[in-house]
């Protein structure tokens, strides 16, 4: 049986929802956090039980780095404020980002700014270059002004970084 609480789906002749669990082909996720530094191990562990539940566990290791390193990252230019975690699996590709509160300055600071950001990134920056991922930076602009932090991870490449 199916309750609805909303009158325009509440019609006779709707289908009752079972509930659906979690599809393994295509899902996201996205996780709020405080954005303290014990924001990692904490985003670590979700991402691993999520990578888990699944079953990509092979991807488990180089996603904790990966969101290590985009954390930290975030902590470094927005210490002790909200950020936001993104896990997107489509298409055999796992797709992290991290939003956080840094904006935009102007040109040339911007441009000095981005640099240095990406220099900080420098790790990861090779780890992915290894393990055929991706990774980049964004500005945001208002109404939601901040920095996104994504990268791009697949099982063939998670194999390459366990093989490091
Ligand atoms: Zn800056």
């Amino acid at each position: 049986m199916c309750t609805r609480l909303c009158p325009a789906s509440a019609r006779d002749d709707a289908p009752d929802h079972a509930p659906v669990p979690p599809s393994s082909d295509n899902f996201t996720y996205s996780l709020g956090l405080p954005g303290g530094a014990f924001c990692a191990s904490f985003a670590r562990a979700a991402v691993r039980r999520l990578l888990t539940l699944h079953q990509l566990d092979e991807l488990v290791d180089l996603t904790e780095l990966t969101v290590s390193e985009l954390l930290s990252s975030a902590y470094l230019y927005t210490p002790n404020t909200e950020v936001s975690l993104w896990l997107r699996w489509r298409f055999g590709e796992l797709r992290l980002t991290v939003f956080d509160q840094h904006t935009s300055h102007l040109i040339p600071q911007a441009r000095d700014c981005q640099n240095e950001r990406c220099r900080s990134l420098n790790l990861l920056s090779r780890v992915l270059a290894a393990c055929g991922g991706d990774w980049g930076i964004e500005q945001r602009y208002p109404p939601v002004p901040g920095t996104s932090l994504w990268a791009s991870l697949r099982p063939e490449g998670a194999r390459r970084f366990a093989a490091l």
